[in-house]
């Protein structure tokens, strides 16, 4: 029996092991995962990891001898099936079991898998977890041609990656733009030119018929329209499902990930629920109820997860920000552009550096800064604030966002 349980031994759940520990918490806390290692950091695995430039220990989040040193026991390989909400009985998937006084649910979500005939095959990837990039890279030197589908961030940095490594890459996109999900289209004409650039194929308004397979591996990718495009190694980053089945059969409150309230609790008593698995009610989203899929939410979360639990509550309310890096850019977001219905450009995207300013009834709700460090730092505080700039000023790039925030 444990003080503490908490399950997912990734971003969240490592974060809300050490803090807790920090605050001084000394009780016994468990941190349960299914992977096979201690926690490490999950954005290399589409950069410097994927790229071969950075060795496993370089992206744990801590040293591996930190668990055991702050006495948090560490339980990697162990896969939660079951929660016992009355009992407070946690119960693996080989049957053991493990009683908790308070759980922290911390278990993101399993990549979205095509559901085509073949997309089972040899060389069909997902880019989610560490076993899965060593895979990839464990095929690359047989494979010249490489089909990625879906134009999001995970798929662009893959293909960025996999195009430095001197693969031909094609991206194949079901909807008419890349990055269509999460950012406007000027940001979206940006990277599809830079991949271009760099011989990168993009196609738009495509969808996947089935995988080609030959001898057990994919060969190709056959679309609806009957076109088959060659390829090697296929790689599927098409979104996650939160992984949140054993709280919805215990009872939660949820689908599309777990409800929380603003302190991270879920319907269930003593049970909370953080990161990209926990759907709560974000200010910066106009108060709806999304997931966020981001580092800063999940460290944010688990933060308010622990000082809940240790009688200090402060209702979330962080700032959302992101990053992504291709090629030589670095993309940093802050806020959230869901809802917007303007933008304005500060800067020239031929120039490679340059934001896209996101408003809502001419308040500031985002921004995507491309290589625009201090348009990142300085917009924080208009999007934490809400302010309303004038537009004139906001538009140029030579006025510094920190002389708008009043
Ligand atoms: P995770 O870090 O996914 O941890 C969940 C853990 O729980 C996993 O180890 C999972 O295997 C385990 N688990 C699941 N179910 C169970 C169960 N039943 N029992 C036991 N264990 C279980 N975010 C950014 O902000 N910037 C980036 O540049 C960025 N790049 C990314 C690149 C890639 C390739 C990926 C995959 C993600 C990226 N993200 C990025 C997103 C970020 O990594 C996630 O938002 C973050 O990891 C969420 O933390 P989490 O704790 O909710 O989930």
């Amino acid at each position: 029996e444990f003080d503490i349980a908490i399950v997912g031994a990734g971003h969240g759940g490592a974060q809300a092991a050490i803090l807790l520990r920090q605050l001084g918490f000394d009780g016994s806390i468990a941190l349960i995962g299914d992977e096979p290692d201690p926690p490490y950091e999950r954005p290399p695995l589409s950069k410097d990891y994927l790229a071969g430039e950075k060795e496993f220990e370089r992206i744990l989040i801590r040293p591996a001898s930190f668990w055991e040193e702050r006495q948090i026991a560490l339980l990697p390989g162990i896969r939660i099936a079951r929660v016992d909400p009355a009992a407070r009985i946690l119960t693996a998937e080989d049957g053991t079991g493990f009683g908790y006084g308070k759980l922290i649910w911390a278990t993101g979500g399993a990549p979205r898998l095509l559901s085509c005939q073949g997309g089972d095959l040899g060389g069909v990837h997902v880019v989610r977890r560490r076993a899965e990039v060593d895979a990839i890279r464990s095929e690359l030197d047989d494979v010249r041609r490489v089909a990625v589908i879906g134009g999001g961030y995970i798929g662009l940095e893959a293909a960025a990656i996999l195009n430095g490594l001197g693969k031909e890459v094609v991206i194949i996109e079901a909807l008419d733009r890349v990055l269509a999900r999460v950012a406007g289209p000027p940001i979206s004409e940006f990277y599809q030119g830079e991949h271009k650039a760099h011989g990168v194929a993009i196609r738009l308004n495509e969808t996947v018929d089935h995988i080609i397979g030959r001898d057990g591996r994919a060969a190709g990718v056959h679309l609806a329209t009957g076109e088959s495009i060659a390829a090697d190694m296929v790689i599927v980053g098409i979104g996650i499902v939160p992984a949140v089945q054993p709280l919805l059969d215990a009872g939660a409150a949820g689908g599309n990930g777990v409800e929380v309230d603003n302190l991270c609790r879920t319907s269930l008593p003593d049970i909370y629920a953080i990161g990209d698995c926990a759907a709560h009610e974000n200010r910066f989203a106009g108060g709806a109820r999304i997931r966020l899929e981001s580092v800063q939410n999940a460290h944010d979360q688990a933060a308010t997860a622990v000082k809940a639990i240790l009688g200090q509550p402060e209702p979330y309310a962080a700032v959302p920000w992101f990053w992504s890096n291709q090629y030589d850019l670095k993309l940093q977001t802050v806020g959230l552009s869901i809802g917007y219905d303007r933008t304005i450009l500060r800067g020239d995207p031929d120039e490679r550096s340059f934001s896209l300013v996101y408003l809502r009834e001419g308040r500031v709700i985002a921004l995507d800064c491309v290589n625009a460090v201090k348009d990142y730092v300085q917009g924080r505080k208009l999007v934490a604030d809400a302010i309303a700039p004038d537009l004139e000023k906001l538009a140029d790039k030579a006025t510094p966002l920190k002389t708008l925030d009043v």
